[in-house]
């Protein structure tokens, strides 16, 4: 699959999944456009290493995916896409009547309203180049929920809902919108916490992960960043054309059970 030529934007993509995305349309061919809303020097850095590795153009733009104004903008400063990710997203865990509003608020934004800005932005661009692929990180909880995860599970099931809505909007065309739902994926965040749920549980390594962290998960594997981003790339393929306003779980059974 060659993606040579194509702009491909990743949002939240400087580290977990994001950054695995990136990586596999890089390696694809496609020129990537980092974001998140740090801006560090390793950022940069970043960037140039993945232009390195696979010869293709990477940048780094700064946008917080909170802020709409910004979502806009990260596009437009872009000046291309005709790959849009929209990957960031942040959790918060409460009881909803002790779940604090300004995370709901920042939950809904970042992981379901800046999908809205940087689609509405992007949608144009894909109109004139003649190609578009939109793919939308939702989550096996953009189709199941568990308690305590109220804002979460609402923007994840959000996502599914304009994703679909985008595909019809834009059937006739040459664009496609989907949503990939993972289950649990080894990130760098999840990774750091199996010594914690290790003390907790009292219980070794391979335990904790198959018992307490993948019960829900019946492969008793992670997904891995890497399959995340095959799925992305496999969505941006000729073979996915007419894929287009659904859901593709990669979740080890989870949405079987
Ligand atoms: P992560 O914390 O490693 O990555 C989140 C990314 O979003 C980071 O790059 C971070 O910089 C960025 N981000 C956070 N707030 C931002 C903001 N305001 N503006 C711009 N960027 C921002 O987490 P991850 O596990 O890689 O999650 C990535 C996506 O995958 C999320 O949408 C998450 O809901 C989804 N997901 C993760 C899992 C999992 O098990 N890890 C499972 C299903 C779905």
């Amino acid at each position: 699959m060659s993606l040579t030529g194509k702009t491909a934007i990743v949002t939240g993509s400087n580290s977990g999944i994001g950054l695995g995305i990136a990586r596999e349309l890089a390696r694809a061919g496609a020129d990537v456009v980092l974001n998140s809303f740090t801006d560090r020097d390793e950022d940069h850095a970043l960037a140039a290493e993945l232009s390195q590795e696979f010869g293709v153009n990477v940048r780094y733009i700064q946008a917080d995916m909170s802020r709409g104004d910004d979502c806009r903008a990260l596009i437009e400063q872009a000046g291309a896409c005709d790959i849009l990710v929209n990957n960031a997203g942040i959790q918060h865990v409460a009881a909803i009547e002790a779940f604090p509003v300004e995370k709901w608020d920042a939950i809904i934004a970042i992981n379901l309203t800046s999908a809205f800005h940087t689609t509405a932005a992007a949608l144009p661009m894909m109109r004139k180049a003649g190609w578009g692929r939109i793919v939308n990180i939702a989550s096996a909880h953009g189709l199941t929920a568990s308690p305590y995860k109220s804002a979460y599970i609402a923007a994840k099931h959000g996502i599914v809902g304009l994703s679909k809505t985008v595909a019809l909007e834009t059937a006739e065309e040459p664009i496609t919108c989907n949503a990939i739902c993972p289950g649990y994926v080894l990130t760098p965040l999840v990774e750091a916490q199996i010594p914690d749920q290790m003390k907790a549980h009292d219980m070794d390594r391979d335990t904790v992960v198959r018992e307490v962290m993948l019960a829900r998960q019946p492969s008793k594997e992670f997904a891995t960043v890497e399959q995340i981003g095959g799925t992305t790339v496999f969505l941006c393929s000729d073979a996915a054309t007419q894929i287009t306003g659904t859901t593709i779980s990669v979740d080890g059974g989870w949405t079987a059970l």
